[in-house]
């Protein structure tokens, strides 16, 4: 069919975010999603969090949540403005700065912490931050830990219409993602440069999840608005491109993926498959064996 007559891809629906809240002293975030929403319909995603745009006085101690542990997912951090920084007891850390992305794989365990850098924490500034979280498959739960420290200038840029897109994850218009993912997944962020639209070509049969961070998003045949900070989910049986239309200054966070078809039982730190797995992860933690941070 003439890519020019088709008809959009159909929105299924609009979800608001959650209140305000603490993550640490770190991170003032809404909970944009989260398993209990409905774990089969966002598959094979689980949780966003979003730090808005806020303002850190400089500080002599470091915000940020300190140790705690991770099993059977991953998560993704964006930095969008300030600096984060990682350390976890399998070795990995690092510091990520505005447009990079920080994809960690917890799978079978870690330890962490998540901080503002020093450096941030001197001079304090702006911040804003996307975390997600990502479900691994039954049989790559309790697989090795992963860290993919990824650059800005890493990602590929795609002129999409009236944005821009940096590919983080999965291919888009023959170009691929510099992040490697355990599931077939797509990953990129948009930013409207004019008021227009902006189509994107993703697979049917997927979970397709829009996140306007700033300016509203409307979508879908009928040109549904999605406000900005909630989401939008496609229609999955639509093979119909995603069409988006924003304002000039729009930056939207897209995420696709095979759903994983698999039950989600999620408690605090950990996602795994049924309950008995969720107690065994507590008592490996409290034993020592996702390690500890030195
Ligand atoms: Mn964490």
């Amino acid at each position: 069919m003439d890519k020019g007559t088709q008809t959009p891809r159909a929105l299924q629906g609009v979800f608001p975010p959650g209140p305000d809240h603490w993550v640490g002293d770190g991170f003032y975030v809404k909970t944009v999603f989260w398993p209990q929403l409905d774990a089969q319909m966002l598959s094979p995603f689980l949780l966003l969090d979003h730090g808005a745009r806020k303002h850190f006085d400089p500080s002599a101690v470091r915000r940020g949540v300190g140790e705690h542990p991770h099993r059977g997912f991953e998560t993704v951090t964006f930095a969008y403005e300030g600096e984060v920084e990682h350390r976890d007891s399998a070795g990995g850390g690092g510091r990520i700065g505005p447009g990079d992305v920080q994809w960690m794989t917890a799978a079978s365990g870690i330890v962490h912490e998540e901080k503002h850098s020093q450096a941030f924490s001197e001079r304090g500034g702006d911040f804003e931050m996307v975390q997600l979280w990502v479900n691994l498959p039954a049989d790559k739960k309790m697989s090795e830990p992963r860290y993919q420290p990824l650059l800005d200038r890493e990602f590929p840029r795609l002129q999409l219409g009236a944005a821009e897109a940096r590919l983080v994850a999965g291919n888009l218009d023959g170009e691929t993602g510099p992040a490697r993912t355990h599931t077939p997944i797509t990953t990129l962020d948009l930013r409207f440069h004019e008021d227009g639209t902006s189509e994107l070509e993703l697979p049917a049969g997927w979970t397709t999840l829009v996140f306007p961070l700033e300016g509203n998003v409307t979508a879908g045949p009928n040109r549904a608005p999605i406000a900005a900070r909630h989401f939008g989910v496609f229609d999955r049986d639509d093979d119909g491109a995603v069409q988006l239309h924003a304002s000039k200054g729009a930056r939207v966070l897209v995420l696709a993926g095979e759903p994983l078809n698999e039950p989600v039982v999620a408690y605090g730190p950990f996602v795994m498959n049924t309950r008995e797995e969720i107690s065994q992860a507590f008592r490996d933690y409290q034993s020592g064996k996702m390690g500890r941070l030195l």
